[in-house]
């Protein structure tokens, strides 16, 4: 089993590892930096090393308890010691996008009562689609201008991991359908935007809205009468 270090660490770039298995061009070890992707948020790159050899990560999976990375050439065998390092400007800008889409639904749901059925992201630009019945035009600059206060708002961001139980006493995520939580699953991470979101969770954000910087509202589609997509994209440096 991989130690999840992204999960309580999401500012972590590098760290040691032990190779633990070996299948084909992929190794796994006991523990990780690197997001294996999820939730939208697509799995980091990057690079392991060994004394004078390194091998670029090309893609990173989760296969059970276990997070495979997948290198070029042949892989270091079970038992090296490896330093990992992730590519960390996409990584962060990947933590920036993230965290504005939870500031987007968030004050969606709060403003307009709206929930989201998806969403996917790429480094600086990410898509949702809300349940919005009456989204219209006009409706977007004035929602551009609210997630933009709600980032210079400088609300801090919380990352926790509860027991089961206790996650599926609280209301707000109930609402984000944490009851289709696979029944094995006794722990739940969950993202609170202090004073404006909550949800179950696993992915990497930042620890503060003001770090996402300005967000554009680039598209907006009517996919149906009620189902909307929201297209948003942020600046490269913030
Ligand atoms: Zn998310």
């Amino acid at each position: 089993m991989t130690e999840a270090l992204y999960q309580t660490d999401s500012y972590l770039r590098e760290f040691d590892a032990i190779v633990t298995g070996v299948e084909g061009n992929a190794v796994t070890l006991n523990r990780t930096a690197f997001y294996p992707g999820g939730g939208g948020q697509p799995h980091d790159t990057g690079t392991l090393t060994a004394g004078s050899y390194t091998w670029r990560v090309t893609r990173v999976r989760k296969a059970g308890p276990d997070v495979w990375h997948e290198v070029e050439g042949e892989p270091p065998a079970a038992g090296t010691t490896v330093h990992g390092q992730i590519d960390w400007e996409r990584r962060y800008q990947l933590m920036r996008t993230h965290t504005a889409m939870h500031i987007l639904c968030g004050v969606i749901w709060r403003d307009y009562g709206a929930s989201v059925t998806g969403g996917n992201m790429e480094p600086l630009r990410g898509r949702m689609d809300f349940e919005f019945e009456g989204l219209r035009q006009e409706l977007v600059h004035e929602i551009e201008a609210k997630i933009n206060a709600e980032v210079a708002a400088a609300r801090p961001v919380r990352v926790k991991i509860l027991p089961r139980a206790e996650a599926f006493q609280i209301p707000d995520l109930i609402r984000t359908k944490i009851n289709l939580l696979p029944e094995g699953i006794q722990e739940v991470r969950t993202v609170e935007i202090a004073g404006l979101d909550l949800q179950a969770d696993g992915g990497t954000h930042v620890a503060n809205t003001r770090e996402v910087g300005p967000i554009r509202i680039a598209d907006y589609m009517s996919k149906g009468k009620i189902n909307k997509r929201i297209v948003v994209e942020l600046e490269g440096t913030a």
